[in-house]
């Protein structure tokens, strides 16, 4: 990395209040009511590894504009919702979320070690938010022992990474004993925000004879740190394969250049691109959405530009809970007569004939 005109903020342990924020130089003194206000919603945390990669002097840094509350954040338009994605109606009990017949989320934590302003599900994750007790998870583990359609089970939450190392191996444990899951899958920001605790040991317990995908949520090429890449690859070297997820985020990565280097330093490092979220309406999170349109657009440009195994599908998680669904951009018109017209990468035009004549 290129050495920083400014200092970067160095601190030893997580950032979690204003009066951080403000020691860190990262706010101004004025700004701490209205920080605070926030506060009262929606838990603050960025990690040293995080803090470390903010530029103090940059209004706009990608970092920060992530971590750092905006009183924006307490603005919330009619069309925002508490349960953005509708998990709610998809609980049979507690922890799980039940939507689609072969998959299930399992949420045993509700705790992240940053948390971000856009969180699709900042209305239960957070330092008040509620974990699993050991009953609970027993429960939740019951639920998916006796439900023999469920093929996969995606551990999601909160951050389950940041779960110690005796339960993470326990959770993943049961898993793998349940005959009929297949597929083991986590969500995690951990190795670009705290990858220490991506060790050795942690790559171990995940090793066990069903595959576990582990999803990486990750928004800005600057997220991958030295420190970042190592922990991707201790996860990938042990057998694990990488995907990731992407929020499209006006002002920090809505444009061509900052996604073409995003997905390319995933690739680098062995990660398949996977979803481009486009923001969900959570509330206080408008400033950070930008239309499908504008998505769309951006999808464009990578196509044909970037490399095939660089693309991620474009989706839309439809609020009320209905699922996700792929809103790329088209390229194919149905013409009279069952022909097609398609559009190249460069915006040509060309007729494709219909089939069997
Ligand atoms: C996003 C999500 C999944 C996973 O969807 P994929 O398209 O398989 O990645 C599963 N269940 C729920 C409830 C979800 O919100
Ligand atoms: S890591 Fe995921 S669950 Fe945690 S605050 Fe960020 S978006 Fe929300």
């Amino acid at each position: 990395m290129d050495t920083p005109a400014t200092p970067r903020v160095n601190r030893q342990r997580t950032t979690r209040s204003s009066q951080d924020l403000l020691e860190a130089n990262l706010i101004s003194p004025s700004d701490v009511a209205a920080i605070d206000a926030v506060n009262e919603h929606f838990s603050i945390a960025v990690t040293p590894d995080m803090m470390a990669l903010i530029d103090p002097a940059d209004a706009n840094d990608a970092i920060a504009r992530q971590f750092i509350p905006d009183p924006r954040e307490l603005e919330t338009r009619p069309e925002e919702l508490a349960d953005p994605i509708g998990d709610i109606p998809h609980t049979p009990v507690k922890g799980i979320t039940h939507r689609y017949p072969d998959r299930v989320l399992l949420k045993p934590v509700h705790v992240c070690p940053v948390y971000c302003r856009f969180c699709f599900r900042r209305e239960v994750v957070g330092d008040n938010g509620e974990g699993l007790s050991p009953a609970e998870l027993d429960a939740a583990l019951t639920y998916i022992r006796t439900h023999p359609d469920i093929w996969e089970v995606i551990l999601t939450g909160g951050d389950p990474l940041i779960l110690s190392k005796a339960k993470l191996h326990h959770i993943i444990q049961a898993l793998d004993q349940i005959e009929h899951v297949d597929v083991i899958r986590i969500h995690t920001r951990i190795p670009v925000v705290d990858p220490s605790r991506i060790d050795a040991e942690v790559a171990q317990i995940l090793k066990v004879s069903k595959p576990v995908y582990v999803v990486l949520h990750t928004n800005h090429p600057q997220e991958f740190s030295d420190a970042a890449r190592t922990a991707c690859a201790t996860l990938i070297d042990t057998g694990i394969p990488m995907l990731s997820q992407t929020v499209v985020l006006k002002g920090i990565n809505d444009n061509p250049e900052t996604l073409t280097q995003l997905f390319r330093t995933m690739v680098k490092n062995r990660i398949k691109p996977y979803y481009l979220h486009h923001g969900d309406m959570a509330k206080g999170t408008s400033h950070f959405r930008i239309t499908i349109q504008e998505g769309q657009a951006l999808m464009r440009a990578l196509r044909g530009r970037v490399s095939g195994i660089c693309q991620p599908t474009y989706v839309l998680d439809i609020p009320g809970g209905y699922g996700k669904v792929p809103i790329g951009p088209h390229f194919l018109q149905k013409q009279e007569g069952d022909s097609y017209y398609v559009e190249d990468p460069w915006s040509q035009m060309h007729v494709y004939p219909p089939q069997g004549s």
